[in-house]
C-alpha cells in the first residue's frame, strides 16, 4: 500500500518540489499551506496532489488537521515540516510579535505536528520524519536572530527526537538548505542577493528539486540507518 505523507507548507517553493517528488516516489501526498488560497488551487490543478489549510503554529488546527488527512488518505507514514517564514531585521528594530512569530511557526509547527503524526507511527512502527533547518540556523545571519534561533532549534529538536524514534522504527533528521531560488529568496533585494551568490563555491543559487531530492532519500526505506542527522545542501557555502 502506498505510503502517505504530509509535507507542511508543500503548495510552493521548496515544499512544491517535496510533494512532487515524494508523489513520484510513490507516496500518496497531502500538501498543507497557510492561507494563499490561489497558489494551492493552482499547485492541485498541476499536479493533482490535495491541498489542506491550516496554520502550523496552531496546535489545535494540527491535531485536527492531521486527522483529517488520516481520515481521507490513510495514518500518516512521513512527515515532512517545511513550513517557514521570515520576519527579518536587526535586533534593535524587530519587534517582540516579529521574534514570537517566526518561533511560532518555525519551531513551534515541527513540534505542533511532530506531536500529532509521531504517535501513529510510533504504533505502527514506521515512520520518517524531515524537518528543513536552513544554512542560516548552522551559521547564523545579520538580521535573523529570529529565523537563525528557530532554525537552530529545529537541529535540536531533531537530535532529541530522532533518539525517542529509534527504536521503533522512525528516523528524524533534518535538511539545511543553502540559499534556493524560491519566493522567499525573491524577497531578499537584488544588491543583498548579488553578494549572498558571490559567496556560494558552486556560483549559483540552488533549486527546490534539488531539495526535494535529499528530503526523498531520508524518506526512503533504504534511508533507515540515517537519524539524527543534518543533511547540507548549500552549494558549498558552509562546511563543517
Ligand atoms: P516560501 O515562502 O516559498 O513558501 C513557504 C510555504 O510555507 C508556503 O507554502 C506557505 O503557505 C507555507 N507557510 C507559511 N506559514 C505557514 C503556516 N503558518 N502554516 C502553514 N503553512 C505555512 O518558502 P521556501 O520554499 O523558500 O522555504 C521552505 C522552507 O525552506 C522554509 O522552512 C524555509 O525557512 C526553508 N529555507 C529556505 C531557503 C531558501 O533559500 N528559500 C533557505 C534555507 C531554508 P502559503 O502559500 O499559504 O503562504
Amino acid at each position: 500500500m502506498a505510503k502517505t505523507a504530509i509535507v507542511t507548507g508543500g503548495t510552493r517553493g521548496i515544499g512544491e518540489a517535496i510533494s512532487v517528488m515524494l508523489k513520484d516516489q510513490g507516496m500518496t501526498v497531502a500538501a498543507n499551506f497557510g492561507g494563499n488560497e490561489e497558489r494551492a488551487k493552482a499547485f492541485t490543478d498541476r499536479t493533482g496532489i490535495a491541498a489542506y489549510k491550516w496554520d502550523v503554529g496552531d496546535h489545535e488546527a494540527c491535531q485536527e488537521g492531521c486527522a483529517r488527512v488520516a481520515e481521507e488518505i490513510g495514518p500518516i507514514d512521513v512527515l515532512v515540516n517545511n513550513a517557514g517564514i521570515t520576519r527579518d531585521g536587526t535586533l534593535a528594530k524587530m519587534s517582540y510579535e516579529d521574534w514570537h512569530e517566526v518561533m511560532r511557526v518555525n519551531l513551534g509547527g515541527c513540534f505542533n505536528m511532530a506531536k500529532a503524526c509521531f504517535p501513529g507511527m510510533k504504533e505502527r512502527g514506521w515512520g520518517r520524519i524531515v524537518n528543513i533547518g536552513s544554512i542560516n540556523g548552522q551559521g547564523g545571519q545579520y538580521g535573523q536572530v529570529n529565523y537563525a534561533a528557530a532554525k537552530s532549534g529545529i537541529h535540536g529538536f531533531t537530535k532529541a527526537l530522532a533518539q525517542e524514534g529509534a527504536r521503533a522504527g522512525i528516523t528524524v533528521n533534518a535538511l539545511a538548505p543553502g540559499y534556493i531560488d524560491t519566493d522567499m529568496v525573491a524577497a531578499v533585494p537584488e544588491p543583498v542577493l548579488e553578494k549572498i551568490v558571490a559567496k556560494i563555491p558552486v556560483g549559483r543559487l540552488g533549486q527546490a528539486e534539488e531539495i526535494a531530492r535529499g528530503v526523498a532519500f531520508l524518506c526512503s526505506d533504504e534511508a533507515g540507518f540515517v537519524t539524527g542527522s543534518t543533511m547540507s545542501i548549500n552549494g558549498g557555502q558552509h562546511m563543517y
